[in-house]
């Protein structure tokens, strides 16, 4: 499929002003990586990996990567080349299931046997865990107990919002730590009527109106600020597949825009600094409060953003 190149995210008076302008110095580059639920060869993970190495060596960025043990097992030299690329990696579990698939049991076996086959390839100690769809909710609020047993230091797990899939509006967007200990850095959302909403990753860095991003970065309540995305989020020259089992409609969002991916990761991180997330720990603890347990869910949403988690 070809996509149209769209018009430049924004200008005014004829000189182009990056939409991304009023971020923080700091923003962590992080991704997941994991195959494209649109390619059913598996082929396309690694090469477009390293097509987002190239994009972090351009901006100079230092990322983390949150690798799935599947990919772990069938491409290990991707993950030490990550590694030795200066980059963080992390856990994005074994298999791509959200937690809600899985036991207490289970989590701690597989997420543990994950963290070592990473540090094995790597020799440096993995301390992050990303859940699957970032699928930690009011439901699985188990997982944590689980992934400290397993000897994650911090979890990336949580999107504190109401969301169609997954969020967990009950939770602080800053960072904050469960009472078994364990670091928890949620997604960072926008405060816009009165609603969280996820800007800065996935379909909503892809599809968010150039005009609405400035002023969702305004509104930023996080304090500590990372993108995310997915190797194939940037695979432009992926074909097109209709994936029966995700539906049509699904499949052509998860195919379109990828220029647009990519042209706003490179304008955000440019010039920007980032760094893994688990050299920002301390900054974390320190948002943290000195690891004030996060209130447990009671089923009271204070939130109730109605967006899709695509
Ligand atoms: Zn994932």
């Amino acid at each position: 499929m070809n996509v149209a190149e769209p018009p430049p995210a924004s200008k005014r008076g004829g000189g182009r002003v990056c939409v991304f302008a009023d971020l923080p110095e700091l923003v962590t580059f992080t991704a997941d990586v994991e195959r494209s639920p649109t390619d059913p060869t598996g082929r396309r993970h690694g090469p477009a990996t390293r097509r987002m190495l190239d994009l972090l060596d351009e901006t100079g960025a230092r990322g983390t990567f949150f690798v799935l043990g599947e990919v772990a097992d069938s491409m290990p030299g991707l993950v030490r080349e990550i590694a030795a690329r200066g980059h963080e990696v992390a856990s994005h579990g074994q298999r791509h299931l959200p937690l809600e698939a899985l036991s207490p049991a289970l989590l701690r076996e597989e997420a543990s046997r994950a963290r070592r086959v990473l540090e094995d390839l790597t020799g440096a100690a993995v301390t992050g865990f990303r859940a699957p769809y970032f699928s930690l909710t009011a439901e699985t609020e188990w997982a944590p107990d689980a992934l400290a047993e397993a000897g994650y230091a911090y979890s990336s797990s949580v999107l504190p919002a109401q969301c169609f899939l997954h969020g967990h509006a009950g939770v602080p967007a800053r960072p904050f730590a469960w009472p078994c200990g364990l670091l928890e850095l949620p997604v960072p959302v926008a405060r816009i009527w009165g609603h969280r909403v996820p800007m800065l990753g996935g379909m909503y860095l892809r599809y968010l109106p150039p005009f609405d991003v400035p002023i969702m970065i305004r509104r930023l309540e996080g304090p500590l600020v990372w993108t995310y995305c997915h190797p194939y989020d940037l695979d432009t020259e992926e074909p097109f597949t209709w994936d029966r089992e995700i539906g049509l409609t699904r499949s052509l969002f998860l195919r379109m825009n990828r220029r647009i991916t990519l042209r706003r990761l490179r304008a955000l991180h440019a010039g920007r600094l980032s760094i893994p997330l688990a050299e920002r720990l301390a900054e974390a603890r320190a948002h943290a409060g000195g690891g004030a347990p996060a209130p447990q869910s009671n089923g009271s949403a204070e939130e109730a953003t109605v967006v899709s988690e695509l």
